[in-house]
């Protein structure tokens, strides 16, 4: 595994896997260079292959600066470091990704559930998958 930099802006059509391109990646806030780790696009096309659906980012790389903004974000999460995604798959539950991600990542990475469900702000729900070394589960 190693974590790469990309310049979204100019190659955010650049393909990372068959299913992932580079923008997909970037911190909401635009900041350019961002950071992926291989590792973690490998997992991602995994689910997406396994599911045979689009898988949803909706956040990747972060900056320490945007992540400051984020509720309840960790002071040092993943994402800070491109090793983390927060997907949803549309028709396939939190729970069935989160399931077969642990097939992934049994004795180690990070897997976050996020259910809709008791949620009413949620308009879906989400998983947060990581590639750090120690194993880490959570409902949030
Ligand atoms: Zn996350």
């Amino acid at each position: 595994m190693a974590i790469n930099a990309y310049s979204w802006a100019k190659d955010g059509e650049k393909n990372l896997s068959p299913s992932f391109k580079v923008r997909e990646f970037r911190c909401s806030d635009n900041t350019d260079p961002i950071f992926i780790d291989s590792e973690l696009v490998e997992i991602l096309q995994k689910i997406r292959n396994h599911f045979g659906k689009p898988v949803n980012i909706t956040s990747g790389f972060r900056t320490a600066s945007k992540n400051a903004t984020i509720k309840n974000a960790a002071k040092f999460s993943q994402h800070l470091y491109g090793k983390a995604a927060d997907i949803w798959i549309s028709g396939v539950t939190v729970e069935q990704i989160a399931a077969y991600a642990e097939t992934l990542l049994p004795n180690r990475g990070g897997i976050g559930r996020y259910p809709k469900e008791g949620h009413a702000d949620r308009t879906h729900g989400w998983v947060h998958i990581d590639t750090r070394a120690a194993k880490s589960r959570w409902v949030s």
